[in-house]
């Protein structure tokens, strides 16, 4: 019998402990295993940030940098997001 429901996963780490994180994807686009913050973009070298507009599910504006960037996601586990 195939479940059309399965969910997807992805793996990650937590940024402060380093902690391997299993997040799963659900249909609803909601996701558990971890909490995720943003991408953060890491500008490298010479270039400008274009707006690209909102991006709809997490109201977060999209820029594109016109030079090299590298990037990266912001995740923590249960427990660093947990702790004061
Ligand atoms: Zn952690």
């Amino acid at each position: 019998m195939v479940n059309p429901m399965t969910p997807s996963e992805i793996m990650r780490k937590c940024i402060l402990c380093g902690r391997n994180l299993r997040i799963v994807l659900h249909e609803s686009g909601e996701y558990t295993g971890g909490n995720f913050f943003r991408k953060v973009k890491l500008p490298v070298g010479d270039g400008e940030n274009i707006s690209l507009g909102k991006q709809k599910v997490l109201e977060m504006e999209v820029v594109e940098w016109t030079g090299d960037h590298e990037e990266m996601e912001y995740w923590e586990c249960e427990g660093c997001f947990n702790e004061e």
